[in-house]
């Protein structure tokens, strides 16, 4: 009877809290925790398979916090339109991307889902960003022919290998980290300077507060790539 009791009550308790779950208006978050390290992983566009690949498999070895958009596409959908969640992470970017994506909409509801993005934005950061120092390592895809010479302009440092795919490389924030990448196999920028329109991508948000971020961007479908990316990250830096 005790034991029923118990049992059913501990299934009560984990319905409610639901601490699995973190979102940003209508932009969801499934919450990946092992062991107790503070390295922070984010998996933001839903169509770039071959990085949540890659960051599932490294969470089967490695401890730290995941972050995976729970969305199958890259925008997400928002209130009858949509939203690019990696456009989002400040006020001038989300207020752009907005009116980007749903140019019908009334001033007024742009400017009311806007205030709500904003509001949401403080608490959202904080619980993704690592205290005390940590990484937060985001992981995105490219099938478009972006690559690392369209970031050479915002960049402050750069080191370009001559036998890498310019569509694979790191871009960091932090200089420190950026020593120790250019010494790497693997191309990489730093962009550790704000630039004067912050387009709200997620690198400038960590920027601002000081956080250390590194992207790990791939050409999608490159998954043993993306893998060794991260695993030399996680091998070589603090
Ligand atoms: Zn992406």
């Amino acid at each position: 009877m005790s034991f029923l009791f118990i049992y059913f009550f501990s299934i009560i308790l984990s319905l409610p809290l639901n601490d699995d779950r973190l979102s940003i208006n209508t932009i969801e978050f499934k919450i990946v925790k092992k062991g107790n390290s503070d390295r922070r992983y984010i998996w933001l566009h839903g169509d770039e398979q071959t990085a949540k690949m890659a960051l599932e498999n490294h969470m089967k070895k490695s401890n730290g916090t995941a972050f995976y958009i729970i969305n199958e596409l890259r925008e997400v959908s928002f209130h009858e339109g949509l939203i690019d969640p990696n456009r989002i992470f400040s006020s001038y970017g989300a207020k752009r991307n907005i009116h980007k994506y749903n140019p019908q909409w009334s001033v007024s509801k742009k400017k009311k889902l806007l205030n709500s993005i904003d509001k949401d934005r403080k608490f959202f950061l904080e619980t993704i960003f690592p205290k005390n120092g940590g990484l937060l390592i985001a992981l995105h895809n490219n099938y478009k022919g972006y690559n690392i010479y369209q970031e050479v302009e915002n960049s402050d440092a750069i080191s370009i290998k001559d036998n890498q795919n310019p569509r694979d490389f790191f871009l960091c924030t932090n200089r420190a980290d950026f020593e120790l990448l250019a010494k790497s196999p693997y191309n990489v920028v730093l962009q550790e300077k704000l630039p004067e329109k912050d387009d709200g991508s997620l690198s400038w948000a960590a920027l601002k507060n000081q956080v250390r971020y590194i992207n790990i961007e791939t050409r999608l479908g490159w998954l043993s790539m993306q893998k060794r990316m991260l695993a030399y990250i996680e091998k070589t830096l603090p």
